[in-house]
């Protein structure tokens, strides 16, 4: 389970803002498996910035 809490109506309007693909939630964040992204959420406040996004999975 994810250890952040999102409103459940921002959660369902939230795309992948590079191709606005479903995320999956996941502990660290959002992640989107298209763009092999994880989109930190801070604080419960999600960084949906591409340039802010880590690689997904983690580099081992
Ligand atoms: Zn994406």
């Amino acid at each position: 389970m994810p250890d952040w809490n999102l409103d459940p109506e921002l959660r369902e309007i939230l795309v992948c803002p590079a191709c606005h693909g479903p995320l999956e939630d996941r502990e660290e964040g959002l992640a989107c498996p298209a763009c092999h992204v994880l989109y930190p959420v801070i604080e419960d406040v999600p960084l949906m910035i591409r340039e802010e996004a880590l690689p997904w999975p983690p580099p081992a």
